[in-house]
């Protein structure tokens, strides 16, 4: 498979759609550059090779055309700063200025094209999608998709574009979390341990459908874990549920069951009078009062949760095991995220709340992968084909 690692760039002219998604504060400053910061050894290959790097992305939501808040043309010092070298930068992304600024460019320099959702030809007009990810793609040699968090979308420059541009790869950052992700569900390590949280079942269902027919152990916190326990005839007072959904958590679990899959809810809880930090709050087992609603797993459930993980191999986790974002329910969450960072295990935090609880506990650099994408590396773990994978794969 060609890979970006044995592509020689020299004297080509690479298109690459980075991830340059950053947040912006007032006066246009880029408050945190991880994402240029990753976009960096994808960069260096092309232009240390011989070759020239054409880099386009999208910036927020523009509705209408161009919006001066949007414009990439604010990520070009920061990028030129980290990249210890000029960085040229054109206010389009298709037409003849942007042609005769592509054939201008020389080995070892960069040019980054105006935000692509000015268009919406990009995103939204399917229609228009094809004329437009065919103009993206003149008078360059090699298209690379480094940008995960938009792969599995099918716009223009993730997907669209690479039909018409003969040579196509992942780049480095995309190539990560497909070895991550895509291999270790494929062939884990096992004991492989899911930690499955967050709000909903119905947020999760897909997700959960399909790891059980990988891990051997499924820890289940957050909002979803009392749906389950409803379905298992508990009483969970005001706890999150989705009555609507007690049918398809008891076929889960006979799922589980009959598969040999350990389904593991909490057994004990810490119930709140109220949806409050400041709320009275009682320990509680496996039932909630009537009038209190479960907003963290308790002592107990992490005490045996932490034990499944330390044994681990493999573990995967996506979504907190409590509504973190109140210090008096972080502990599961946090707990959670120490046992991991203890277990010796490959681990791989799978986007959205649990990335975010993952760099609020400092322990980040203990995980072995901390997915960039949230929908994208849900969808993934859900068994689907990603469009911006599948189309730099053939
Ligand atoms: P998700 O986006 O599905 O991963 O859900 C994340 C959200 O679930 C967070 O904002 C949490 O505060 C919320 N959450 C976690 N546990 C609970 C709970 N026991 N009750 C209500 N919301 C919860």
């Amino acid at each position: 498979m060609q890979t970006i690692d044995n592509y020689n760039f020299s004297g080509k002219k690479a298109i690459v759609r980075v991830d340059f998604n950053v947040p912006l504060d007032a006066n246009f400053e880029v408050t945190d550059d991880t994402r240029i910061v990753g976009a960096l050894p994808t960069i260096k290959k092309i232009l240390n090779d011989g070759g020239s790097a054409i880099l386009m992305s999208h910036l927020g939501r523009p509705k209408e055309g161009p919006e001066e808040k949007y414009s990439l043309k604010h990520i070009i010092k920061p990028l030129a700063n980290l990249l210890g070298q000029d960085v040229k930068f054109i206010d389009d992304c298709i037409g003849d200025k942007v042609l005769a600024a592509k054939a201008a460019l020389k080995p070892g320099e960069v040019l980054v094209l105006e935000n692509l959702r000015f268009y919406k030809a990009e995103d939204k007009d399917k229609e228009a999608m094809p004329g437009f990810a065919k103009k993206l793609a003149e008078g360059v040699d090699v298209y690379v998709n480094d940008a995960f968090g938009t792969a599995h979308r099918s716009h223009a420059s993730t997907a669209v574009i690479a039909q018409f541009v003969k040579d196509k790869m992942a780049g480095y950052l995309l190539e990560l979390e497909i070895k991550f992700l895509g291999d270790t569900l494929e062939n884990p390590v096992k004991p492989f341990v899911a930690i499955v949280g967050g709000a909903k079942v119905s947020g999760k269902l897909e997700v959960l459908t399909s790891l059980i027919k990988k891990v051997d152990t499924i820890l289940i916190g957050g909002g979803m874990a009392y749906t389950f326990l409803k379905a298992q005839g508990h009483e969970i007072g005001n706890s999150l549920v989705e009555d609507e959904l007690l049918g398809t958590a008891k076929e889960i679990l006979a799922t589980a069951k009959a598969k040999g899959v350990k389904f593991m809810l909490p057994t004990d809880n810490l119930a709140a009078d109220k949806f409050d930090n400041a709320a009275d709050v009682q320990l509680v087992g496996v039932e909630i009062p009537q009038g209190r609603m479960a907003l963290d797993i308790g002592p107990e459930t992490l005490k045996a949760y932490a034990a499944e993980i330390a044994k681990a191999k493999t573990v995967l986790w996506n979504g907190p095991m409590g509504c973190f974002e109140m210090p008096n329910f972080a502990k599961g969450t946090f707990g959670v995220c120490q046992a991991v960072a203890d277990s010796s295990a490959i681990s791989i935090i799978g986007g959205g709340d649990s990335v975010a609880a993952v760099n609020q506990s400092g322990l980040a650099d203990k995980m072995s992968h901390i997915s960039t994408g949230g929908g994208a590396s849900l969808e993934y773990i859900e068994g689907k084909v990603l469009p911006g994978i599948a189309a730099v794969r053939n």
